[in-house]
């Protein structure tokens, strides 16, 4: 059984001086003020479209990234229904197979000192789930049936796009406080990066 981080990446990256003049071409139809479009004027309009609660205007760029995380923070991520999913499969990946080096991979719980008693109990929890379900395939059953008995936090890979106003939603609910430690964790690395990259869009996010 392998044990991975969870992690987020962006899948092709957009050009985000790019993405951000193309939001405020966009924007400044409804003002008619193209003739103010300068080389850095972007960041101006943008925080103010932001500021006036002027959010549709956002929706007209996006970014995809990929997620990697376990199968409970993934229902999360997927019950935001602005956006598109592409998910690992539980039934056409049989984890017996050599392609996944005969085991499964689950998420390390990042909350459980590895020393701890939760961790072991974590950790055999997982074990004896992995030794269920390739019991189940060597016994006949199809990685489809086999699946019921993997453990929640099996890794998956799966991919999120959004446009930015959707992001924006996305992350000032699952930076919270109020969100799952492991969603958050994962989110709060999104926002980083994207801090890093397009500020003025993510400035006001309190995490
Ligand atoms: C801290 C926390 C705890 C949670 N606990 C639970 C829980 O116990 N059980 C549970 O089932 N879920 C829970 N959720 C999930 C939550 O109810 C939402 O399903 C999830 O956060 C997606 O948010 P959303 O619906 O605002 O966003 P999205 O689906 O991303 O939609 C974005 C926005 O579009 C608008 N919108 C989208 N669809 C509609 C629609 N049909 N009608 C009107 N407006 C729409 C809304 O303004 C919405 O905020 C929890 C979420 C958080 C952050």
């Amino acid at each position: 059984m392998k044990i991975v981080e969870q992690s987020v990446e962006f899948i092709d990256e957009p050009n985000w001086d790019l993405l951000l003049k193309h939001l405020e071409t966009c924007g400044r139809i409804c003002y008619k003020s193209e003739q103010k479009i300068m080389a850095n004027s972007a960041d101006e309009f943008i925080k103010k479209i932001i500021s006036l609660g002027h959010e549709s205007v956002l929706e007209h760029a996006g970014f995809t990234v990929k997620f990697i995380c376990d199968r409970g923070i993934s229902h999360q991520i997927v019950r935001h229904r602005i956006a598109s999913y592409s998910q690992e499969s539980t039934r056409y990946c049989n984890y017996i197979n050599e392609r996944f080096g005969g085991e499964i991979c689950v998420i390390k719980p990042f909350f459980f000192d590895e020393t701890s008693e939760n961790y072991k109990i974590w950790y055999e929890a997982c074990l004896k789930s992995e030794k269920n379900y390739f019991d189940l395939i060597k016994n006949g059953a199809k990685a489809e049936e086999a699946r019921l008995v993997l453990p929640n936090s099996l890794k998956t890979d799966l991919v999120m796009t959004a446009n930015m106003r959707e992001w924006r939603h996305f992350l000032k609910l699952r930076t919270s406080q109020m969100a799952h430690p492991q969603i958050r964790q994962l989110s709060i690395s999104l926002l980083n990066k994207l801090l890093e990259r397009i500020k003025v869009l993510f400035a006001d996010i309190s995490m």
